[in-house]
């Protein structure tokens, strides 16, 4: 018989081309996890589509989510707004599953302050080298992009100890997508002893 966990909120961050969209997209095939769709005021790229990737919106009603507080949290980067939106995370919660939260670390510390009990991972390069080489591959950003990117990558390693539960490196797909897998499930067997004992599992979002 398969377990019985309690719903949880994965928050994944990590450097722009650290692969956390396909970590993402390879729990979700596992089953029990849900992702979030973030808001954004920035332009859809090649091959993204508006309800899966991202709902891109425009800067006034990306204003009127946020004043309205219908977003868990919200930061700018790169000159574009991004969110995550309340309500989805609520039904996920409360249909049990894991909701992640693929969002940048500034995210992940107003995450971290509302005291959710959430699970906070790091996804790390093997090394910086790496990561220079796949975001060229990308291809999507020009150079100012990039070395801006990169620049934000450096910072974002630097603050992750201090927020983040967990690091992974993400050296090799399987083993990465297994790690944190796995962080999953010892954080939710937690809530569910929480659970068990009464406790409030996610004090202030009233589910
Ligand atoms: P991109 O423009 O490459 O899709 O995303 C840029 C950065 O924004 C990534 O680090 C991504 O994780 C982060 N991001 C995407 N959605 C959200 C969100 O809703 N909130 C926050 N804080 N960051 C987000």
């Amino acid at each position: 018989m398969t377990e019985v966990l309690p719903g949880i909120l994965v928050v994944l961050s990590g450097p722009m081309g650290v692969g956390k969209t396909t970590v993402a997209n390879r729990l979700i095939e596992k089953g029990g996890y849900r992702r979030s769709i973030s808001v954004t005021t920035r332009p859809p790229r090649k091959g993204e589509a508006d309800g899966v990737d991202y709902r891109f919106i425009s800067v006034e009603e990306f204003e009127r989510l946020r004043d309205a507080n219908e977003l868990i949290e919200h930061a700018q980067i790169v000159s574009n707004w991004y969110g995550t939106p309340k309500q989805p995370l609520r039904e996920a919660l409360k249909a049990r599953k894991a909701y992640l939260l693929v969002i940048d670390v500034d995210g992940g510390r107003q995450v971290r302050g509302k005291g959710y009990n959430a699970e906070l991972i790091f996804l790390a390069p093997p090394s910086k080298e790496e990561l220079v080489e796949r975001l060229k591959s990308r291809g999507t950003e020009d150079m100012k992009q990039q070395t801006l990117r990169l620049e934000r990558a450096d910072m974002e390693m630097e603050k992750a100890s201090e927020i983040y539960n967990d690091i992974v490196v993400n050296k090799d797909l399987d083993t990465c997508v297994e790690e944190v897998h796995a962080l999953v499930l010892d954080a939710r067997r937690k809530l569910k002893e929480k659970e068990l004992a009464g406790d409030t599992l996610y004090p202030g979002l009233k589910l």
